[in-house]
């Protein structure tokens, strides 16, 4: 456990391994998902806006030069940072033919000196060859990270919230991914609807007995452009608030592995396309805010993990 925080949070986490802070460069090379289509030909998850899971800060550019380029250059400017990690984030990075995956993960990588390569995915986007491929990268020194989506580990959750994919083929990518000794981060979102905390815990429950490198846990966001908000404005269900969602969290960190590192407490929406929750404090503040309940608590993570 890294002291003086009651979790093990990502930034120290990488500021222990490097030395100094490390920064991600997020990018959009293109993919789509098959969950919804190149021109959203099928719906997709309901929760899923316009922008798929694309971050906020990410622009529309879709040429990878000038998006890596950009992002180094705004990163030294404010920062005067040295380290960099290639994040493939937008929508799913490895719905492509191997080949095609490979040249453009090669051609990324050549555009800076990365030290880690992360890829965002969805479970029925990967198979023997994609785990092959991104497992080679490590025998050119990078450390190697898939995320991959869960989101409940209730079957009945993801059929609600149209996942298009069951927990057990979660698990059947999880374990090919820890077969070729790639890290894996895994996706949870607190607050779905129909979920209380005991469905809550027993997802984090099934999460902690994978023993993941790492995991993000994200408080459901209710953009307007989406399914979801059409059955919010039905009134069939609420987005947690802070206060909720702080005490899943405590909750969740306590009952997770105390090896397993924290990559995200909270979701980022763009603001004008939130519908709910109204009000969710700044991130800052909300860690700030987890941090002192757990020690009011005597909280730590790790504090219910039962190996
Ligand atoms: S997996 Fe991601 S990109 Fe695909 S439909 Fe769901 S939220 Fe959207």
């Amino acid at each position: 456990m890294l002291q003086e925080e009651p979790f093990n949070r990502y930034s120290r986490y990488l500021k222990k391994k490097y030395g100094q802070p490390v920064y991600r460069v997020g990018i959009d090379a293109g993919f789509s998902c098959p969950n919804r289509g190149k021109d959203r030909g099928k719906p997709g998850c309901t929760y899923c806006g316009e922008d798929g899971s694309r971050a906020p800060y990410l622009g529309t550019e879709q040429n990878l030069k000038k998006q890596i380029d950009g992002t180094i250059a705004f990163l030294k400017d404010r920062y005067s940072s040295h380290i960099y990690i290639l994040y493939f984030q937008a929508f799913s990075s490895t719905f492509a033919p191997v080949l095609y995956l490979k040249h453009i993960y090669d051609y990324s990588l050549s555009l800076a000196p990365f030290r880690e390569l992360i890829v965002a995915t969805r479970p029925d986007c990967l198979d023997r060859k994609k785990a092959e491929l991104l497992a080679g990268y490590k025998n050119m020194g990078l450390d190697v990270w898939v995320e991959l989506g869960l989101e409940s580990g209730h079957n009945r959750t993801l059929t609600l919230i149209n996942r298009g994919h069951g927990a057990e083929q979660f698990v059947k990518a999880f374990n090919l991914l820890k077969e070729f000794d790639i890290k894996v981060t895994v996706h949870v979102i607190f607050g779905l609807p129909g979920e209380n905390w005991h469905d809550i815990q027993k997802t984090v429950k099934s999460i902690a007995s994978l023993r993941p490198d790492g995991v993000k846990i994200h408080n459901l966001n209710i953009p307007e452009d989406t399914v979801m908000y059409n059955e919010f404005l039905m009134g069939e269900f609420t987005a947690p608030v802070d206060l909720r969602h702080m005490d899943y969290t405590i909750r969740a960190l306590e009952m997770l592995p105390p090896e397993t590192i924290i990559m995200r407490l909270t979701t980022d929406t763009k603001r004008e396309k939130l519908a709910s929750p109204g009000y969710f404090m700044q991130k800052a503040k909300f860690y700030s805010l987890i941090i002192n309940e757990m020690k009011k608590r005597k909280s730590y993570q790790g504090k219910r993990f039962l190996s």
